[in-house]
């Protein structure tokens, strides 16, 4: 099939509008959100239904013309992206027209979305439902973001400490398989163990066994009675043993944060925000608790009182305002560490309990692998989750890389958290998974993908 016999099939079922081939359009989709990933594509195809989904795939793998799924493109490990000079040519597509909002069924607290469904526009959706009802994970990219690039990569978020992730919020989903065939398990059952969880299988698979058309969503109670704290500390041991404390004490908790002084120094140099606290301190711990009365706010603080922390080291806010203002402490991490340079971003976790250890000993090996770079960290601390940026070392220098996940994987942890493995990190998956691992996982890509087509590349190093 040449390329202008696909372009025409593609024309021919999502309409002209909907097939970009001009270069100067196809260049944004092909380039990633840090900046760090991008690479060329033949074209663009936004399909806006399940079996339009379906019909491209066919076309596409018809062509022999890879397929590389994108949502919002705001991944951070060069997925969602065409790599810089593939084997075969590619097409990007696009999913965000599968934009679907379905009823809130209140009694089963559940609701359909379509997979190109934007996480804030899924917040609004229930808001306006009046059902009382909300969704469990939240991000920084949420405007952009989409649900079904949030399941491929399971992403994770504040919430996961109280929620869980994605693929814990996704009750049933429909899928395009490379062959064009569907799978789908929309009936919203709890409980339903017939056979393999073929669904479940795509959260985490970054696009490469199939194409998440519409999920199947949980919803949980919305608790708009909310108090958030940032408290200044010593150090990260300090962090962790308050968390540990706080999830035994305060059953609210919903989120605990960790950001240091040198970054949210930058962040306050970056957007013009005062310090958050009358002075200066190693490590902020941010919390949020939430419940449906002001009982768990009554119930922070008094926690905050028994343990004794120091006057003026901590902030707590209740109203909207004042709560976003104490999140924009660590929310606007990312866009400042933007603001420096193309940064390595390494996203990794290991056990809370040797967080503050990892974090001496990442500080040691960042300045011996990357001297003169500037780090800035910030994590999820009751999931043990870190988010190593550096900048300095050019894009194509992976020493501080390599150095960073090694010691991870000796400490037991993990090469990635939540952001998923890319493009950006093949040739380090054998740190963390065994070869039979990765065998099971080479198996499970070829029975699905067999030509190899829906996304190669990214996931599983080079069989
Ligand atoms: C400011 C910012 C904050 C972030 N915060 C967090 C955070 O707190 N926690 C976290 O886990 N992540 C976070 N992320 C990264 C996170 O992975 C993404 O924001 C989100 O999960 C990706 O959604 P997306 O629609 O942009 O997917 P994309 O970037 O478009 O794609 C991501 C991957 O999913 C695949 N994909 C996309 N859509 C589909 C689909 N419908 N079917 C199959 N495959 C698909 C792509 O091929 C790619 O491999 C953040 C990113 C930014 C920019």
């Amino acid at each position: 099939v040449t390329r202008s016999k696909l372009v025409k099939d593609l024309i021919e079922i999502v309409g002209q509008a909907n097939v970009l081939t001009d270069p100067e359009l196809v260049r944004p989709y092909a380039i990633d959100w840090t900046k760090r990933w991008s690479g060329s594509a033949e074209l663009v195809v936004r399909p806006a239904s399940t079996d339009q989904t379906a019909e491209v795939v066919l076309a596409c793998g018809e062509a022999g013309v890879a397929m590389i799924p994108q949502g919002g493109n705001t991944g951070l490990v060069g997925g969602s992206v065409p790599p810089n000079g593939g084997e075969v040519p590619n097409a990007i597509i696009s999913l965000t027209r599968l934009n679907s909002l379905e009823q809130v069924d209140q009694v089963d607290r559940q609701l359909t979305v379509g997979a190109g469904v934007t996480l804030e526009a899924l917040q609004d959706h229930l808001t306006q439902s009046g059902t009382g009802l909300a969704f469990a994970v939240d991000l920084a990219a949420r405007g952009t973001a989409t649900l079904g690039g949030m399941l491929a990569t399971n992403a994770g978020g504040h919430h996961v400490i109280r929620y869980g992730s994605m693929r814990n919020q996704a009750v049933g989903v429909e899928a395009i398989l490379p062959n064009g065939k569907e799978i789908s398990r929309l009936e919203g059952l709890l409980k339903d163990n017939a056979g393999y969880d073929l669904p479940g299988l795509l959260a985490g698979s970054e696009g490469t066994l199939g194409i998440v058309t519409r999920i199947r969503l949980r919803l949980v109670p919305r608790l708009d009675a909310r108090v958030t704290a940032l408290i200044g500390v010593d150090a990260t041991a300090t962090c962790v043993s308050l968390v540990a404390r706080m999830r035994q004490e305060l059953p609210s908790l919903e989120a605990a944060e960790i950001v240091y002084e040198d970054g949210l120094n930058l962040v306050c140099m970056h957007t013009g925000l005062p310090l958050p606290l009358p002075r200066s301190w190693p490590t902020y711990l941010l919390i949020e608790c939430a419940g449906i009365d002001g009982r768990e706010a009554g119930q922070l603080l008094e926690f905050l009182e028994s343990v004794g922390l120091p006057d003026g080291s901590t902030a707590v806010a209740m109203e909207g305002p004042g709560r976003q203002r104490l999140w924009a402490y660590r929310e606007r991490h990312t866009e400042t560490v933007n603001r420096l340079g193309v940064a390595h971003k390494l996203d990794v976790s290991v056990r809370p309990s040797l967080l503050a250890e990892f974090e001496a000993q990442l500080r040691e090996v960042v300045r011996v692998h990357a001297p003169g770079s500037t780090l800035v960290l910030w994590g999820h601390v009751g999931d043990g989750n870190m988010h190593v940026n550096v900048v300095g070392p050019g894009p194509g220098d992976d020493t501080v890389d390599d150095a960073v996940l090694r010691l991870t994987a000796r400490m037991g942890g993990s090469i990635s958290a939540e952001h998923g493995i890319g493009r950006a990190k093949t040739r380090w998956l054998h740190l963390v998974r065994s070869e039979s691992d990765i065998d099971v996982m080479w198996a499970l890509k070829r029975a699905l993908d067999p030509a190899g087509l829906l996304n190669p590349g990214v996931v599983l190093p080079p069989a």
